[in-house]
């Protein structure tokens, strides 16, 4: 019997086959626990190559090309990552590097090469680190978030100088659909993939008491205190939950004062020098007649942050059990926190893109303010808060209530 334990609740369930597009929820919370989609082992090799296709066209390619008084300036992400490093801004570089180019291209190569490994039926002793690389990875890899950012540069540049989309941007757009198919297969799916071809040891073959987060295996308590499967270390409960939350929940409450007074960036033309904080870009684009961007950017910016700080405080204040219903609105409202903890990312992206592409030394310039950095500082803060949480813990002092 193969055991899956539910993320939010941590209810027991036996697996069971599924049907095509069915999908399995938790009994006691609602969660969602697996699918089945319609693509076998041979399918996701396919869909995994043909999502790596798009990335290299996506990445190779410049993305628009902006011209201002005769000259003309092409970029491809890659060089707008190189452009915003070469000015000084290394941090912003790092990080807009990682969740909108590196984290991606890891995400497709492992899960090409995981589907490789389990239908040629030999994994690799290195396995379990790249199924746990994959796990980790996966929350922080934002090619959509960074595909409307795109929109939204191109937006406002409208006003500005002239532009032509280049074949970068159509790879983006295709990319982030490809990336968001291939993300149904993610590392407990590939793990239970495994299972099935009878490659690796069953999730609850060993017993059950503990899950595992990385790898989702079921097992009794390990004696050195890890998977026996995957290595990744073991814990029943995530531990000091309180206190890490309420620090980077207060941490990114702080930050978040910066974000939005400072600029996010500084636009330099031949009409003069002007700052940009957050807000003012969403009155900017309102302007300039795109108010469902307006509003896009205003949800990402400023209702998804303060949603999630909001959330994360209610969820750590009222803990005391009120019951099962109540129980599971709370799991639900957890659930949306993790969902839409990359979005904020979208503005940090805007400014990087803005800055390398407007680069007319003498005629116009976009340079990155401090205020891009604390916004993406607190992305990072809220969605580790996030991660920290953990949901398990409601239901169990519910249980223990009802005893
Ligand atoms: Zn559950
Ligand atoms: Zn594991």
């Amino acid at each position: 019997m193969r055991l899956v334990a539910c993320p939010q609740c941590d209810t027991l369930h036996e697996r069971v086959e599924l049907t095509a597009r069915a999908r399995a929820s938790c009994v006691c919370c609602g969660a969602i626990l697996y699918r089945r989609g319609v693509l076998d082992l041979n399918g996701w090799t396919a869909m995994s190559l043909a999502t790596l296709a798009v990335f290299v066209i996506a990445q190779g390619f410049p993305i628009a090309s902006l011209s201002l008084q005769g000259r003309e300036v092409s970029v491809a992400y890659w060089q707008a990552l190189l452009y915003i490093w070469d000015q000084g801004d290394w941090l912003l570089s790092i990080m807009t590097g990682l969740f909108g180019f590196w984290f991606p291209l890891f995400k497709i190569i492992l899960t090409l090469w995981a589907v490789r490994c389990i239908s040629t039926g030999r994994i690799p002793g290195d396995f379990t680190i790249g199924m746990r690389l994959l796990h980790a990875i996966t929350p922080w890899s934002m090619a959509p978030v960074l595909v409307l950012a795109i929109f939204v540069a191109v937006v406002k540049f409208a006003g500005m100088a002239s532009l032509t989309v280049e074949p970068g941007m159509v790879g983006l757009v295709a990319l982030s659909f490809f990336l968001t198919g291939l993300g149904r297969l993610d590392a407990h799916e590939l793990w239970s993939l495994a299972e099935r071809a009878g490659l690796v040891e069953a999730s609850g073959a060993h017993g059950h008491g503990l899950a595992c987060h990385s790898c989702g295996c079921v097992q009794g308590a390990p004696v050195d205190g890890h998977c026996h499967r995957c290595g990744a270390r073991l814990h029943r409960r995530r531990v000091n939950v309180s206190a890490r939350v309420w620090a980077l929940v207060i941490a990114a409450s702080v930050v978040y004062i910066p974000a939005n007074v400072l600029p996010v960036m500084r636009i330099q033309s031949v009409l003069g020098t002007s700052d940009h904080t957050i807000l003012g870009g969403v009155i900017e684009l309102w302007r300039l007649g795109s108010w469902d961007l307006a509003v896009i950017v205003f949800v990402a910016s400023v209702v998804v942050p303060i949603t999630k700080l909001l959330a994360l405080a209610v969820l750590m204040l009222f803990r005391r059990p009120r019951g099962a219903r109540l129980q599971r609105q709370r799991t639900r409202m957890y659930e949306l926190v993790e969902f839409i903890g990359q979005w904020s990312m979208l503005d940090v992206f805007v400014v990087i893109l803005m800055g390398a592409m407007a680069n007319f030394p003498g005629l116009m310039r976009i340079l990155p303010g401090l205020g891009a950095l604390s916004f993406g500082a607190v992305v990072v803060l809220t969605m580790w808060a996030a991660m920290s949480y953990d949901p398990r813990l409601g239901w169990d002092r519910l249980r223990g209530s009802e005893r």
